[in-house]
């Protein structure tokens, strides 16, 4: 049996195949099918996931405000917050808008999904990986040696390719849909910098990870993955420390909230939970888009909290109290810490399972790749085709805990005595920014990192109900 003979192979093969021949006649099952089940499960995951569309693009057409919302929010509404009329006037805006954006999903997915799988059949790594060494040798007189300065030609080249095929539909989500529903505040020019900056901190960051990563893995010997895992775990903190302090002002404008009431109440509430709140930010969100948000960043006592400008011009005061009670919870009750745990983990376990396969040259042949596989590439198919189910059902088990951290969260500003101003925070942020209002029980549980807003709210009514 000829290498060729394989049921499934990629259409660009890399050369050298002929001396591939006797390890392919002796081929595992998990070789022979590797091509395949990796486009077996691309396409059912695609058909689930379409699937879950249709169900929530059905919802979005319903055109009667739903009875649960409505009896929901008039026990938290009165005369004065008039909140249940504003939702059903904006309801059949938030409808609309909910489909645009599928509609948008549903040129996007089924184009991504035809590209992964043609890209599998053309041998579009092999080719790529050739091309990049062609690149390397004509300019720089690269050998094969130099594995690591073609990998990062090869990721160069990779992701330009990806930028550029992405560019119509990101040009088309913010300048067509989210225009059209008055939340993109950005220009062109702005869109086109932005574009271009992140491509260079990807190159500039993601360029010397690579390389030391790559270097660990060849160097490392049999337990090379507890080196990895190490590295990783040291520049997940370095990241978290220099992104809020030198990537994210690239982007925004952060500057300090203005002295006043706010501030104090912030301070004394940051205080009350002792939480070691160094420098309190506005930032300029609105420069982009009119959607809003705070987050919270920063380690052991040197702790920053930011707000967006937008989210101040949308809620009152003791709403944006409420919603910080709510982000302070999350630091509080652990959510954090326990976030970065469980990513640890999870990168651990993955880079041991890589491991173990890391030496099945079946596995690559089986993409068209011949001889002493790339490091880059055994890493990239490893993700793409054994690790893929093992993530996804990961990632949804994560959804799961981040909605369950919700709750906790939204408990632990009810225990501060704010849960009416954190409810009517949640309906008005929830308004301004369109939120579904019809979620399909199916299409929310397996994407929503945070529970329906109607959720949220009957519960947050009910732990008023106990307490009093
Ligand atoms: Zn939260």
């Amino acid at each position: 049996m000829s290498f060729a003979s394989l049921p499934w192979t990629p259409y660009y093969q890399q050369e050298g195949s002929a001396d591939a021949n006797d390890s392919a006649s002796s081929s595992s099952l998990m070789a022979q099918y590797a091509l395949a089940g990796t486009i077996l499960f691309t396409a059912i995951v695609y058909a689930w996931e379409s699937y879950l569309d249709t169900r929530q693009h059905a919802a979005y057409k319903i055109n009667q405000f739903p009875s649960l919302l409505e009896t929901t929010v008039s026990k938290i509404d009165n005369k004065e917050k008039k909140l249940l009329p504003q939702m059903k006037e904006k309801f059949s805006k938030a409808q609309l808008y909910g489909r645009d954006k599928m509609q948008l999903g549903r040129i996007a997915s089924p184009y991504d999904v035809t590209e992964s799988i043609a890209f599998l059949l053309l041998g579009f790594l092999p080719y790529m990986w050739d091309r990049a060494a062609a690149i390397g040798n004509q300019y720089f007189g690269y050998t094969a040696e130099d594995e690591i300065k073609i990998t990062l030609i090869f990721l160069g080249l990779v992701t330009l390719i990806g930028t550029i095929t992405k560019l119509p539909f990101e040009l088309y989500s913010t300048f067509q849909v989210e225009r059209k529903h008055g939340f993109n505040k950005q220009t062109l020019s702005l869109f086109f910098t932005d574009q271009i900056k992140s491509l260079v901190l990807t190159a500039l960051i993601g360029g010397p990870f690579v390389a030391l990563l790559l270097t660990i893995i060849q160097k490392g010997g049999e337990y090379f993955y507890l080196y990895v895992w190490a590295f990783v775990c040291v520049f997940s903190l370095f990241m978290m420390t220099i992104v809020p302090v030198v990537i994210m002002p690239l982007f925004n404008k952060y500057e300090p909230l203005p002295d006043g009431d706010l501030k104090d109440q912030i301070y004394a509430l940051a205080k009350r939970l002792n939480y070691p709140l160094t420098k309190l930010f506005v930032m300029d969100g609105s420069k982009r888009s009119s959607h809003s948000n705070a987050f919270m960043f920063g380690f052991g006592n040197n702790k920053r909290i930011v707000l967006f400008d937008t989210l101040l011009t949308q809620v009152e005061q003791d709403e944006i109290l409420a919603i910080l009670g709510h982000e302070l919870g999350h630091w509080k009750l652990g959510h954090t810490v326990s976030n970065l745990v469980i990513t640890q983990l999870y990168v651990g376990a993955a880079f041991f399972v890589f491991s173990q396969t890391y030496g099945n040259t079946e596995l690559y042949q089986a993409f068209g790749f011949h001889g002493k596989v790339p490091t880059i590439i055994a890493l990239l198919l490893f993700f793409q085709t054994l690790w893929a189910p093992v993530d996804k059902v990961l990632s949804f088990l994560l959804t799961l805990f981040s909605r369950h951290n919700e709750f906790g969260a939204d408990k632990f500003g009810a225990d501060l005595g704010m849960a009416s101003q954190l409810q009517t925070g949640l309906i008005k942020i929830h308004l301004e920014n369109l939120g579904a209002m019809t979620p399909d029980p199916w299409y929310s549980t397996y994407h929503y990192s945070h529970p329906p807003l109607v959720e949220r709210l009957s519960a947050l009514t009910n732990l008023v109900k106990k307490s009093t």
